[in-house]
């Protein structure tokens, strides 16, 4: 019997009793109708790369989405607009309009999974994120079973959330509409992420030839363990396990001076409660009373003294050794022993920092 462990990159997870496989929207729009029809509970899966089960055994309908298939829907102007269906591998996607001269996905290279899944938690990296080009998503809605277009203003799309990850919207996402820009001389989009900027030897701001940007981002993913790679362990993981915290400026200025943190605006996102603790220094405010900042997780996780590789005695879950945020099965880890790791470091650096961390990835039947 197939189980989570078998179609998530964490390697994790129960058998599935009720398993179904869909490679054409089609047969997927019809299954779908079926097994709500039958009020059995339910739930979708892609690439599993963003998803942690329990061990138990599950009785769940799982919808497997396999559907392939790219368009071109029309070329206009300046934009592109192009169409994936759900199934379709995120990172070849991203290979395929590069390889047509279009802008827009360049930094996104080498995210694992699947294109539907990537509005689920508005898939991030190197200073760009989906919610910059998508149009809209063609979407099965549950419980009407209708299929509509949902334009990307009404998707939620936030910090690592949607509509869909906070279960205002339910449903599958079909496809996936992009507007994409034609780059005649061959250059990327602006390079907004110093770190990307000077493996490319470019300012902060400039462009640079897709190409080079691609392999620039997966060289620096690689090198952090986020590309999956069946000779890196470090890849055996849902990628980053926190979200990065945002409070209010208050509280991020009480953290250290050498505490990473960015000025994200005075509209309050996903506030995390501080417990008032750490060490004040005088930074100045750099917002205003209401300023909101970001926090890097893997510093409040390193500063609270856990170590890149770091497991708990006798576990078979470790912290990446390339990455602080990312929890790692280092063979044979039960779902239990990756949330042991969690809790514990949720508790170590709220005890440290007074900062709860948030888990980044879906989770199934497991409380942390
Ligand atoms: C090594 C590694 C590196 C990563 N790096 C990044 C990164 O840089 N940036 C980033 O944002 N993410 C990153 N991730 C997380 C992950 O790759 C993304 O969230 C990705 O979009 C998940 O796609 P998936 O198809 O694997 O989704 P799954 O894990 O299969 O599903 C994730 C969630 O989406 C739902 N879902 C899946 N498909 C659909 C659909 N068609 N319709 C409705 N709901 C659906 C599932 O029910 C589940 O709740 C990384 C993960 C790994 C393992």
């Amino acid at each position: 019997m197939i189980s989570f462990a078998d179609l998530t990159t964490m390697r994790v997870g129960g058998p599935i009793s009720d398993y179904h496989h869909f490679s054409t929207t089609s047969s997927l729009v019809a299954g779908a109708h079926e097994i709500w029809r039958s009020g059995k509970a339910w739930m979708a899966i892609g690439g599993g790369s963003n998803l942690v089960v329990s061990d138990e055994p599950s009785e769940v309908a799982v919808i497997h989405i396999a559907t392939r298939g790219v368009t071109v829907k029309k070329a206009r102007g300046h934009t592109v607009t192009i169409h994936a269906e759900a199934g379709e591998d995120w990172d070849g996607f991203v290979a395929h309009t590069l390889a047509q001269g279009v802008r827009g996905l360049e930094t996104l290279s080498g995210i694992p999974g699947s294109v539907g899944a990537s509005i689920v938690q508005n898939v991030g990296a190197y200073g760009a994120e989906i919610a910059e080009t998508v149009v809209s998503i063609d979407f099965l809605e549950y419980p009407s079973g209708e299929r509509i277009t949902i334009p990307a203003t009404e998707l939620g799309l936030g910090l690592r959330t949607s509509a869909l990850k906070t279960g205002v919207l339910r449903g599958i996402v079909l496809g996936v509409t992009f507007a994409l820009e034609p780059s005649d001389e061959g250059l990327s989009i602006p390079i907004l992420y110093d770190q990307l900027a000077s493996a490319l030897g470019v300012e902060v701001g400039q462009r640079a030839p897709l190409a080079k940007v691609r392999s620039a981002v997966l060289a620096l993913r690689s090198s952090k363990g986020m590309v999956l790679s069946p000779e890196d362990p470090d890849s055996v993981s849902s990628g980053s396990f926190f979200l990065n915290p945002i409070v209010s400026e208050k509280v991020a200025l009480k953290l250290p001076a050498t505490a990473p943190r960015w000025l994200v605006g005075p509209e309050p996102q996903d506030v995390v409660v501080s417990l008032g603790a750490g060490e004040s220094v005088d930074l100045p405010s750099l917002g205003g009373e209401d300023a909101m900042m970001k926090l890097s997780a893997a510093w409040l996780i390193e500063h609270s003294g856990i170590t890149k590789g770091f497991s708990l005695p006798g576990s078979q879950a470790a912290i990446s050794s390339k990455h602080a945020l990312a929890i790692t099965n280092r063979g044979g880890a039960r779902c239990e022993d990756i949330a042991e790791l969690a809790r514990y470091v949720v508790t170590t650096v709220a005890n440290a920092t007074g900062i709860f961390l948030e888990p980044e990835p879906t989770l199934v039947g497991v409380e942390l």
